[in-house]
């Protein structure tokens, strides 16, 4: 067996599609590949190019990496540029989802790269509200009482 397909073995979660898509199991449409990253197209894309951008190691959610292993991250930009290149598109989504309630079906870290095109209608920003003022404050102490 091939050293790097040995290590994706250890790093793998039994049972992630994710996962297996990065040991090789399930086929995928793949535009880009290192030791850290695998990128490929969204089986189900909402837009032309829908692109998924995925660390090789498993972590459920974004707040599950270890600051030492956020390097994968290193190579987004030039991924969206890339797409945004080949499809002409005139904006880019990236879309993360983490846990249940925010819409993760697959438990693995993933970036969604989602291509826009002009009047697309895809979806927009929910609508906002004013920051009410103590409730800013109240955040903004907690976070720094309660450190990690
Ligand atoms: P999320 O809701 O953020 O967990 O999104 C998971 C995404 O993975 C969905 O957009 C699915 O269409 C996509 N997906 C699931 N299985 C596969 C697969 N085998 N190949 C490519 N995309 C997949
Ligand atoms: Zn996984």
């Amino acid at each position: 067996m091939k050293l790097k397909k040995y290590i994706n073995l250890i790093n793998m979660s039994q049972d992630c599609i994710f996962c297996k898509i990065v040991s090789g199991q399930i086929p995928t449409y793949t535009l880009f590949e290192d030791e850290k990253v695998i990128v490929f197209l969204d089986a189900y894309p909402v837009s032309f190019g829908h692109s998924l951008f995925v660390p090789k190691k498993h972590y459920e959610t974004i707040d599950k990496v270890p600051e030492e292993d956020i390097d994968f991250l290193k190579k987004l930009p030039y991924i969206v540029k890339q797409i945004k290149k080949i499809t002409n598109a005139t904006g880019i989504n990236i879309w993360q989802n983490n846990g249940r309630e925010a819409g993760q079906i697959v438990p693995h870290v993933h970036f969604h790269i989602v291509p826009r095109y002009p009047n697309d209608s895809l979806f927009d920003f929910p609508s906002q509200k004013q920051l009410n003022e103590n409730e800013a404050k109240d955040i903004v102490k907690k976070f720094n009482q309660n450190k990690i």
